[in-house]
């Protein structure tokens, strides 16, 4: 990946990676890992997470793993796994031959399980859920020592192979670190390290029915790895003294585990559990619909992998949580697209315009700059006609003040075309709405420009009514209606906008979109992003729009909310 290494900005971790090679720790290797649970689909959060140690490696000159951590077998499944390593790869980062699964491991984390029950360090507990709860104690009371504690190395090891044959029930027992029931920090008391779980694993199938629990088996997985730094997020701070402890009971290789602040997005939710609630709810058309925050619904919805680097860039890497506002990342997308994309003129909401003085049978194939922006893109050839559409939107019957686009009698410009002055006016019998309008053009304004310097105020996009070709739009909004104070915690699918996604399906664009890719990206002359999307086919043309044109990312920064 190339873009301005150079200038990225040096955060915590790095500075902090920086002083462990010049200390010689870990023989000045840098290795990090991105660890998914593959229990959901990949979101924006990740995207940080994944530009963070990818990053990291690569600034470093060092490995970064792709390990998923398929500890839990009844919420995983293979198309999450599919889904993750596409998402990685389309972001732009590559593991090489270092894909790992925590399940890969589960002989010997198995095995280090044994080796802290001879060493006194790990029991088997017969409490049940409610029980254990129970006996944890709060925040503010110690917890009290479970009754199965104290059993003697000799039966735990009998009853840990017995749990792993098979023998006990669901739920029934658990292998618990013996770490310290008073412990300040609830994670440390005594947590459980494996459970029995009569479930079939998408990788182990029934080898297993014991399973261990995420806190053992990552730092486990993460020492096998040969991790250097193991970074993850600030939730995992207070789980940090169980990191240490069982490396250390262990006695094996030991990384450094290091706390960043995830990324919050406003108007939207990321976290799985909710996005997969959305998806089987129906709130959302599946887990690549374009107004998701997944890499997959952002991809859709046209936006660039350079774009979303340039993201994760901006919004650096810190130690506290804070909410980024989701129009920082809408101006990286039009900041990438604004380069790339060409620009070609598409009506939404076509309103007929009839050229009365332009010949019935004639047809101009006229000059447009594909982008303004980037002049080497080139021009391309616009079929103009007697009958062209224009957007509902660019004419008013009355103009109020400040409208400067077509009214009665007034003159303006068409894109590369000519001067047009509306001279009539259809309307509907029933509701009054314009139907169609009679203009006549200048033909000494060809191309778009007055001869006599006459100046017109308004610049409308049109296209060739006959030439153009039918497609639908399909325009998005925010997820979400930004939660107002207290409400964070309310049930977040009240807070869904209702306006999210509205389906235009007699728009009109130009003739040279024919056939267009899924996945192609242009600029509609003032309207905005768009991307064409798989539902396209022979003869059909879909469209996403990625973004408007407004940039509200200036407004957000000058009004000091950053
Ligand atoms: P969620 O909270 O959305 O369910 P998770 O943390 O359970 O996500 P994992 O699959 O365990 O999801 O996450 C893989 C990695 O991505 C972890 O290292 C995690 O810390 C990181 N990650 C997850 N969400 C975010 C986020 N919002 N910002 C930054 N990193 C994140
Ligand atoms: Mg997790």
């Amino acid at each position: 990946m190339a873009d301005n290494e150079t200038e990225r900005p040096a955060d915590f971790i790095r500075e902090i990676i920086t002083e462990d090679i010049a200390a010689k720790k870990y023989e000045s290797r840098v290795h990090t890992r991105f660890p998914p649970e593959p229990n959901g689909y990949l979101h924006i959060g990740h995207a940080k997470s994944i530009c963070l140690n990818f990053g990291i490696a690569r600034d470093f000159r060092g490995l970064c793993n792709l390990r998923f951590d398929d500890t839990n077998p009844t919420k995983e499944e293979v198309e999450y796994v599919d889904s993750i390593k596409g998402d990685v790869r389309w972001l732009g980062f590559d593991w090489d031959d270092r894909l790992f699964y925590a399940s890969d491991y589960f002989e010997k984390l198995y095995q280090h399980a044994v080796q802290l029950i001879e060493k006194g360090k790990a029991y088997v507990c017969d409490l049940t859920p409610e029980q254990m709860r129970e006996y944890r104690g709060t925040l503010t009371e110690p917890g009290s020592n479970s009754p199965y504690r104290d059993r003697s190395a000799e039966e735990n090891l009998d009853l840990f192979g017995r749990m792993r044959a098979g023998e006990f029930e669901t739920g029934s027992r658990t292998l618990r670190a013996k770490i310290d029931m008073s412990s300040g920090n609830i994670n440390m008391r005594d947590p459980v390290m494996y459970r029995i779980l009569k479930a079939g694993h998408h990788r182990t199938g029934d080898t297993w029915c014991i399973y261990p629990m995420y806190d053992y088996a990552h730092c486990v997985s993460d020492s096998i790895e040969g991790i250097t730094h193991s970074i993850c997020t600030l939730e995992f701070e207070d789980h940090r003294p169980l990191y240490d402890w069982f490396l250390e009971e262990l006695g094996i290789y030991h990384p450094r585990q290091i706390e960043f602040a995830r990324l919050n997005l406003s108007n939207t939710v990321l976290s799985k559990r909710k996005l997969i609630q959305l998806v089987r709810d129906g709130h959302v058309a599946g887990w690549d619909d374009p107004r998701m925050p997944t890499i997959a619904g952002i991809r859709r919805r046209g936006y660039t992998p350079e774009a979303i680097r340039n993201f994760c860039d901006r919004i650096g890497v810190a130690k506290r949580d804070s909410t980024v506002d989701v129009a920082l990342l809408e101006y990286c997308i039009r900041e990438d697209l604004n380069k790339k994309a060409p620009r070609v003129m598409a009506v939404l909401r076509p309103l007929r315009v009839v050229i009365d003085n332009y010949p019935e049978d004639l047809i101009e194939e006229l000059d447009a700059v594909n982008n303004p922006e980037d002049m080497s893109m080139g021009t391309r050839k616009v079929p103009f006609s007697r009958v062209i559409y224009i957007e509902q939107d660019d004419f008013r019957e009355e103009p109020p003040k400040g409208f400067f686009r077509l009214a009665p009698g007034r003159e303006v410009r068409l894109r590369y075309a000519y001067y047009i002055t509306c001279v009539g006016v259809l309307r509907d019998d029933r509701t009054g709405e314009a139907t169609e309008l009679h203009c006549t053009y200048d033909p000494k304004t060809r191309g778009g420009d007055s001869p006599d310097g006459r100046k017109v105020k308004a610049t409308l996009h049109w296209v060739s009514a006959e030439h153009s070709l039918e497609a639908e739009v399909r325009l998005y909004d925010h997820l979400m209606k930004e939660a107002g104070p207290g409400q964070q915690e309310a049930d977040f699918r009240a807070l869904l906008n209702p306006g999210s996604r509205e389906v235009l399906r007699s728009c009109r664009v130009e003739p040279g979109l024919a056939g267009a890719a899924a996945g192609s990206r242009y600029q509609f002359e003032r309207l905005g992003y768009f991307c064409v999307d798989p539902d396209s086919g022979p003869g059909r043309l879909v469209f996403n729009r990625t973004a408007t044109l407004r940039d509200t990312w200036a407004k957000v920064q000058k009004s000091g909310k950053k």
